[in-house]
């Protein structure tokens, strides 16, 4: 913890997270589901060191970032600074990187394909460190987005597990910006429960209730806590 009262974070940025935070504990008692079981991932991306220092002084520990090379610039040193940073990876992973994003983070949420489960496989066995991990699903078949198709996502989970030896925790999924995303809350919720999965990683500013109400346990919430990005 930072107990330097000039870095204080200011009363705005804490209320923002607190209302965050109350906004996800009512969803989930609404849904009669456990709000501990719900886990609040910050996003940063975008912004720097010296914007994220005030929010880990609120009390946040969980930050999430969508680039590897991005994060390798800021991140080392606060965790440096701050030994109980938790960071997730929520953006494509290139598998010339997984060796970088096996070393920094905690938390991989977009394997999708067999070429970045060997390659991350690869890494845990060569740096000796296990980022826990979910596969990413394309909910919506969007060709340009990243995540394995659903009707895919059986057999890919399979081989993580037989062919790779990889633990997948979870599933994520980034739905359609023009559609409901209700529906492809269920149905990732659908596609982990048949596979046995225990972590769901969905819902955002916009939706992150309608997340929680259909069984999340990681939100990804950038501009309601941070504002903005430029
Ligand atoms: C940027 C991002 C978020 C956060 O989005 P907000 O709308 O700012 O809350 C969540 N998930 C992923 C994968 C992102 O890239």
């Amino acid at each position: 913890m930072n107990k330097d009262a000039n870095s204080a974070p200011p009363p705005a940025l804490r209320e923002r997270i607190e209302a965050v935070e109350a906004r996800i504990t009512a969803a989930a008692e609404r849904a009669g589901r456990d709000p501990a079981r719900v886990k609040l991932i910050a996003v940063s991306k975008t912004f720097g060191a010296e914007q994220i220092e005030p929010v880990i002084g609120a009390g946040q520990f969980r930050f999430g970032e969508n680039r590897v090379q991005e994060s390798q610039g800021k991140w080392p040193g606060l965790k440096a600074r701050h030994a109980d940073i938790e960071l997730h990876l929520i953006g494509p992973l290139q598998s010339n990187k997984a060796r970088d994003a096996a070393l920094l983070f905690d938390v991989i949420h977009t394997i999708d394909r067999p070429k970045i489960a060997a390659a991350i496989a690869r890494e845990i066995e060569h740096t000796g460190r296990c980022p826990r991990l979910l596969v990413q699903v394309n909910t919506g078949e969007e060709e340009q987005k990243a995540g394995i198709l659903p009707g895919l996502a059986d057999a890919f989970i399979g081989q993580c597990r037989d062919e790779f030896g990889l633990k997948i925790e979870g599933l994520m999924c980034i739905p359609p910006v023009d559609e409901e995303s209700s529906l492809h809350f269920a149905l990732l919720n659908k596609i982990a429960a048949r596979n046995g999965l225990d972590e769901l990683s969905m819902g955002m500013s916009a939706d992150f209730e309608n997340a929680v109400a259909l069984g999340a346990t990681y939100v990804r919430v950038g501009t309601a806590i941070f504002g903005a990005r430029g």
